[in-house]
């Protein structure tokens, strides 16, 4: 058995101490013949709120793709994955001791013809309550709707479903012990899902002052993946010829991007870092996200707890470094409080008590 010593700052307490662990977890009873790893700052292991394990521009990749996605999220300091829908089955993530942790949400629920091809299910209205259950099934305590998206016949974004649809799609979900998370970008989506008692909220650009306020009032959370919809203007110009109201939709709820995420946390709905990664965007950049939502003016010390602690806490893990939690933190040089730049350079990532990166 060998103990590993990591002297250093331990977050979010930001007191020094001896971190010790032995056998997959956190002491701080000083063994016998511990060996130091590694010094510095100590953040409990990220979280990647939003993210897309198996996923590529063209649908499911293969398991040897799959394992270099989590390798690069891991290497970035991101130690518990939230899946926001996947077409591979990365169940066998879950049995590696050496990938990040992954909390699956099945696949994603989509309308017809309205979703990226071969990303989702894609479905009818009366469909979506039997598919629901089977994800929530196939997950692992969360379901994927995409909200809206845009629909050629009205030439714009609209909701994938009708409000009594959604309604039954989640009483379902919670039913079977899931939660509901949806992607929203517009406007129209939002209430029909808030009413229905929706857990959480993906991009959410089109909310309102008085939806921010009903979110934070219901505890439901909010993943803004700033990267992401700073596309918008690009998937305006690219509709702009076929869809010219898509495209105006678009640029407006671009232009309302920094309102929308200030307001939401001015209310106190908890924000959460999702990279969206898999999708668009690559793998292992979580850091990138953490940094655009600082620069969108989110202050930098709520920005290093949802990506930490506070999305731990979340999702059911161990929020902080107490004695017996299991060793999952990633070493800074410097101290991300000060510095989120920090984010994009680990000194060391220990996952489940091995020194991974
Ligand atoms: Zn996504």
């Amino acid at each position: 058995m060998t103990a590993l010593r990591f002297p250093g700052v331990v977050l979010p307490e930001g007191e020094h101490r001896d971190v010790f662990v032995v056998d997959g977890r956190i002491t701080y009873e000083r063994p016998a013949g511990a060996e130091t790893a590694a010094t510095g700052w100590i953040v409990p292991g990220l979280v990647d709120a939003h993210n897309h394990l198996g996923l590529d521009d063209g649908g499911a990749v293969d398991d040897d793709e799959v394992e270099r996605q989590a390798v690069a999220d891991r290497d970035a300091g991101a130690l518990l994955l939230r899946d926001c829908g996947s077409p591979a089955d990365t169940r066998w993530v879950q049995d590696r001791e050496d990938l990040p942790r992954l909390i699956r949400a099945g696949r994603h629920l989509a309308r017809t013809r309205r979703y990226i091809r071969n990303f989702g299910h894609e479905i009818e209205p009366e469909e979506l309550p039997a598919y629901v259950a089977q994800e929530a099934r196939a997950g692992d305590g969360w379901v994927k709707l995409v909200g809206d998206w845009i629909s050629r016949e009205k030439g714009d974004l609209a909701p994938s479903f009708p409000p009594e649809v959604f309604a039954e799609a989640i009483r379902v979900a919670h039913e079977h012990g899931a939660k509901v998370t949806a992607h929203c970008f517009g406007r129209e989506v939002l209430q029909p899902l808030l009413d229905a008692g929706i857990d959480c909220i993906e991009h959410g650009t089109g909310l309102g002052t008085d939806q921010v306020e009903q979110m934070a009032a219901a505890g439901v959370a909010l993943v803004p993946t700033v990267m992401q919809t700073a596309k918008f203007p690009g998937f305006a110009a690219d509709g702009r010829a076929r869809f010219p109201a898509y495209s105006g939709t678009m640029e407006e709820l671009y232009a309302r991007r920094r309102e929308v995420v200030m307001s939401a946390h001015e209310a106190g709905v908890a924000m959460y870092v999702g990279s969206d990664g898999g999708g668009p965007q690559r793998h292992g950049h979580l850091a990138g996200e953490a940094l655009a939502m600082a620069e969108i003016g989110l202050p930098s010390a709520d920005v290093l707890a949802a990506a930490s602690w506070r999305g731990r806490a979340w999702l059911g893990w161990n929020a902080g470094l107490d004695e017996g939690a299991p060793a999952d933190f990633v070493v800074y040089d410097r101290d991300p409080r000060a510095d989120l730049g920090v984010l994009y350079e680990p000194r060391r990532v220990v996952l489940r008590g091995r020194v991974v990166a």
